[in-house]
């Protein structure tokens, strides 16, 4: 294809609020437009990527036995709110109205769409299991968009949802499909991890993210060497606590003027951070309009963990309480909380760290204060103990080796949902007994274009995009330097013909700009090789250059197409 017919508007500067390299380079080389924040149109280029990372993902689904269909992102409201998801989904919903004032609202995610249809279409076990998939663009209204396509609030998704009338029929689908997302995520050159997932409160114990290690990733990794992997939200590390044996001494407050955080409170008192309580105080949504406050303790030099938190409550949402709640049920604001006198009302959680704890510091709820010498039971009620915080680089993880940490992209997420949705919108079936059940769910979702996102990430430079063979829009970039000069063009067009004939897709820059302008911006849009015609094309040879590792050959012009074959298997057999 020639360069001057395909619309590919390069820049030299990035837009100024671009943080992520992959966003600066996508938008410099001419593969995506903003149309406003989080909405994107997908250039020549980019929509070349998405086709090929769509027929990728139709094979691999196409082995995993699953079948194609398409659903509306237009959604009445109605199934939202049967299932609940109208009021629990959260400000991420784009609601809307039609003009008979019907409730509609921009589809997020599809169970409960594709629910309704199974629960119409399927009466029999013996039509199970069955899996279906859509790749169709999801919409959320995101708090944050950024990083180009890593987070809109229109993008596209693939998703896959199992039905199935037991728990074997599940377990199968579900390894099918992780087996389908590791093939799909290893064709499109992905580095990535499989990471156990928070499942949040919906029941299921089976969750797993396809994470990609990167800068820019909003979720952090804790894994090993060995086999353990998890998103931090879920990582679990040994316990190594000690019971300590000092004698409790007197409860005593002590004035801690300006301390308010830990170190502070630390500095002020004398004694170490992990002998300080840190106490959040949370509300925590239990139902509609039905909150709990939640005061968390750990050790002054912990992280609580609301992921952990919020699952030992099974409520449907936390959120750090503000001040006026602090100084309603606490009577003291954050910064000078502690369980020491807290009323029955307020729930109080305990992380297994402070179990082994004696004598104490913790805020006294009284600003400006704090109590040295507090103990369990004798000064304050714990009502739960359990896991509450993050666990840290350089613990043992479950698998015995020691954690590490990673930033992640998460590019992909499965799910054993069980019945939630299926009892909710009454999708049952005749179980071979000839009793009625609920049909078992699994989820499957992976970001399509937030995949492009972590592919570009993980792989461009300085100068632009290094795009892996199996999804470049173009495999080579045919570079005649002078356009104007006719025999450059003649081998330019020849060589077009040749490499095509052979299956590999060509772009031939037949603009009649400066050399130096078309190297920038070959490399720019990141297409595994570039061909050079030059000076020597008079001789029969060109240059042949790798975008991956600047690497250069001179070839004869009748040995391009082998070369090319050569190049590319050795480049595709690295990134395996
Ligand atoms: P995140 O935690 O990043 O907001 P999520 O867990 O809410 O994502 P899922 O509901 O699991 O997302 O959606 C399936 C997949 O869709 C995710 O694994 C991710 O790759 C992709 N995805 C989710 N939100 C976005 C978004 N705003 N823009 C692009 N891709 C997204
Ligand atoms: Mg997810």
């Amino acid at each position: 294809m020639r360069q001057s017919k395909v619309l590919i508007p390069t820049k030299k500067e990035a837009p100024s609020d671009a943080e992520a390299l992959s966003h600066q380079m996508m938008v410099r080389a001419g593969y995506i437009y903003q149309v406003s924040a989080g909405v994107w149109s997908y250039l020549p280029l980019a929509y070349r990527v998405i086709r090929k990372v769509e027929n990728i993902i139709r094979e691999e689904m196409d082995r995993a036995d699953a079948v194609e269909m398409m659903m509306p992102g237009l959604l009445p409201a109605d199934l939202w709110k049967e299932s609940g998801r109208y009021e629990t989904y959260g400000d991420n919903l784009f609601k809307l109205k039609d003009r008979r004032d019907r409730d509609f609202i921009l589809g997020p995610t599809h169970e409960e769409t594709f629910t309704e249809v199974i629960r119409d279409s399927i009466k029999s076990y013996k039509k199970l299991p069955l899996v279906v998939y859509q790749l169709q663009d999801k919409f959320r209204d995101e708090d944050r968009p950024r990083y180009g396509i890593l987070r809109g609030k229109e993008f596209e998704m693939l998703d896959a949802y199992s039905f199935s009338a037991d728990q074997a029929g599940l377990d199968e689908a579900y390894d099918k499909q992780a087996r389908a997302y590791r093939n799909i995520f290893d064709r499109v050159g992905l580095n990535y991890k499989v990471i156990l997932a928070d499942s949040g409160t919906m029941g299921g114990k089976n969750s797993q993210e396809f994470s990609a290690p990167a800068k820019v990733g909003e979720d952090i990794i804790a894994y090993t060497d060995g086999t353990y992997a998890a998103n931090i939200e879920k990582a679990t590390s040994k316990f190594t606590g000690v019971q300590q044996t000092a004698e409790p001494a007197e409860l005593t407050k002590k004035a801690t003027p300006g301390a308010h955080s830990v170190d502070e409170a630390a500095e002020s008192l004398g004694i170490p951070a992990d002998q300080i309580l840190k106490a959040m105080f949370f509300m925590a949504k239990m139902s509609e309009d039905e909150y709990q406050p939640v005061m968390v303790l750990m050790r002054g030099n912990d992280e609580v963990n609301e992921a952990k938190v919020k699952n030992a409550l099974d409520c449907e949402d936390l959120t750090l309480a503000d001040e006026e709640d602090a100084v309603k049920y606490l009577g003291a604001h954050p910064g000078s909380l502690g369980p020491v006198g807290v009323g029955e009302d307020v729930q109080i959680l305990a992380d297994n760290y402070v179990k082994v704890l004696v004598n104490m510091a913790c805020g006294a709820n009284d600003d400006g204060h704090h109590y040295i010498n507090a103990n369990i039971n004798r000064d304050f009620r714990v009502d739960q103990f359990g896991d509450f915080r993050n666990v840290k680089e350089g613990e043992i993880a479950p698998d015995g080796q020691p954690l590490k940490f990673t930033p992640g992209i998460e590019v992909g997420h499965i799910f054993k949902l069980g019945t939630h949705y299926s009892e909710k919108l009454g999708a049952q079936v005749l179980d071979n007994n000839g009793r009625l059940v609920d049909v078992i769910m699994g989820s499957y979702g992976i970001g399509v274009t937030r995949l492009l996102s972590a592919v570009a990430e993980q792989n461009a430079d300085e100068n632009g995009l290094v795009w892996p063979d199996s999804i470049a829009p173009f495999d080579v970039h045919v570079i005649p330097v002078n356009a104007k000069k006719d025999d450059q063009m003649a081998m330019a067009d020849e060589l077009d013909k040749q490499l095509t004939a052979a299956g590999y897709e060509v772009l031939v820059d037949d603009r009649k700009e400066r050399a130096g302008v078309k190297f920038a911006d070959s490399d720019l849009i990141g297409l595994p090789i570039r061909i050079t015609i030059g000076k020597k094309a008079a001789d029969g040879i060109v240059e042949v250059k790798i975008r991956k590792t600047g690497e250069t050959i001179e070839v004869k012009q009748e040995e391009v197409v082998n070369t090319v074959g050569i190049l590319l298997k050795q480049l595709n057999g690295e990134a395996k």
